[in-house]
């Protein structure tokens, strides 16, 4: 039941003086269906630990184990499939592709994957119910809000059925009142899919509204009192 367990990482960036050391002993345990809010200043190491749960980095040392699997001696290959099926991924800037409808947007994923454009339709309407914005499915980024733009992210990042929702500020650019049902939003899926979920937020309110909160602390993961 344990999607991600990271024991003893460090990342380390640079060389000799001008080494930094962002994580120092790191360890992370994130259990299925588990939503954990991840708060620390800026510069702590949130958006490392992410892109190393991620599998978009390798650390300097540690274990990394993701969905069962020890990442450590999987070739690169192997870390972009595991990544593209099993890990979704929420930026604070959505990146949706602009020319795109919301829908197809949530479909590119699922084609990468190999689906079939049905079964992609399909479970593309679906989680656009989900979000709560199946009734803009048609229309293109350019003419959504902030908010509806960010919940078709979070419906892509969720199209191939990730066991590990990964947010890395999703609401840094929402007002409270959005950023809230974004965070609803998420929270939703996590639930209904019994994925894990790691979501880096400045937000203290949403935050305490997570299963657990975390913070960074001189490299290491320790619980958070908010
Ligand atoms: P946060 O997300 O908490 O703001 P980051 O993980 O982005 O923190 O960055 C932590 C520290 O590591 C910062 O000092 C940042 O400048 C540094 N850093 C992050 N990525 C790199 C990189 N690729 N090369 C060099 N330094 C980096
Ligand atoms: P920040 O981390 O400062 O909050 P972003 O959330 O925009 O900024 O993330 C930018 C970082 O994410 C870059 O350092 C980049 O290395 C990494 N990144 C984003 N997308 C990918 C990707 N598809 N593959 C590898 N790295 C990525």
């Amino acid at each position: 039941n344990v999607l991600i367990n990271l024991k003893d990482v460090s990342q380390t960036y640079g060389t000799g003086g001008a080494a930094v050391h962002v994580l120092k002993g790191a360890d992370l345990t994130v259990s299925k269906g588990e939503l954990v809010a991840l708060v620390a200043p800026s510069g702590a190491g949130k958006s490392t630990l992410l892109h190393i749960c991620g599998l978009l980095e390798r650390p300097t040392g540690g274990a990394v184990t993701v969905v069962d699997q020890a990442t450590e001696k999987l070739t690169d290959r192997q870390r972009t499939l595991l990544r593209r099926h099993r890990i979704g991924y929420v930026y604070q800037f959505h990146h949706l592709l602009p020319e795109f409808s919301a829908i197809e947007n949530v479909m590119m994923p699922q084609f990468i994957a190999g689906a079939n454009e049905d079964k992609a339709k399909a479970r593309s309407i679906e989680l656009l119910e989900i979000m709560g914005i199946a009734h803009r499915a048609t229309h293109r980024p350019a003419e959504l809000s902030g908010g509806e733009q960010q919940r078709v992210a979070i419906a892509r990042a969720a199209a191939n059925g990730p066991s590990l929702i990964l947010a890395d500020e999703p609401t840094g650019n929402l007002d409270p009142a959005t950023s809230d049902k974004v965070f609803d939003a998420l929270s939703a899926l996590v639930k209904e899919h019994e994925a894990g979920c790691i979501i880096a937020t400045h937000n203290h309110d949403l935050a305490r509204k997570a299963d657990r909160v975390v913070t960074i602390v001189d490299g290491k993961v320790t619980p958070a009192e908010l």
